[in-house]
């Protein structure tokens, strides 16, 4: 063996290499891609542009979602629990309407409630 086929030998590998490499490259940069597409598409639409929480929608039933907290009975909910200080909603205190990650896609009532309510952590 002399150097010359060594060096032919090599070649090859790190070409392949080399070919690798630009295809993980190619392959992260794609995935990187969608993943701000997917982010952009989500944050394109802000609380206002997105439809309502319809009560009856069998989601909504399911979670005995309603836009006012206080028509449901006070057996069932405590009277300080609301949308707005539930640890799923996505808006601040005094928004109206809000995203909630039980109903992607929608808004919900800052006076609702469902039955997924959880107590916002501290800090
Ligand atoms: Fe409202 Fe929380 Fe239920 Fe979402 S999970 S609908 S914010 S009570």
């Amino acid at each position: 063996m002399n150097s010359n086929e060594n060096s032919n030998t090599k070649k090859p590998r790190r070409s392949r290499l080399n070919w690798l490499s630009r295809r993980g490259f190619i392959k992260s940069a794609g995935a990187a891609t969608t993943a701000v597409s997917i982010g952009f598409g989500t944050s394109a639409f802000g609380a206002e542009d997105l439809p309502r929480v319809n009560e009856d929608d069998p989601m909504a039933k399911a979670l005995n979602y309603v836009h006012d907290a206080k028509t449901v009975d006070a057996a069932r909910r405590p009277s300080d629990r609301y949308c707005n200080n539930c640890a799923l909603y996505a808006g601040d205190a005094d928004e109206s309407w809000a995203k909630c990650s039980i109903f992607p896609g929608k808004v919900v009532a800052g006076q609702g409630w469902c039955s997924a309510w959880a107590p916002k952590q501290p800090g």
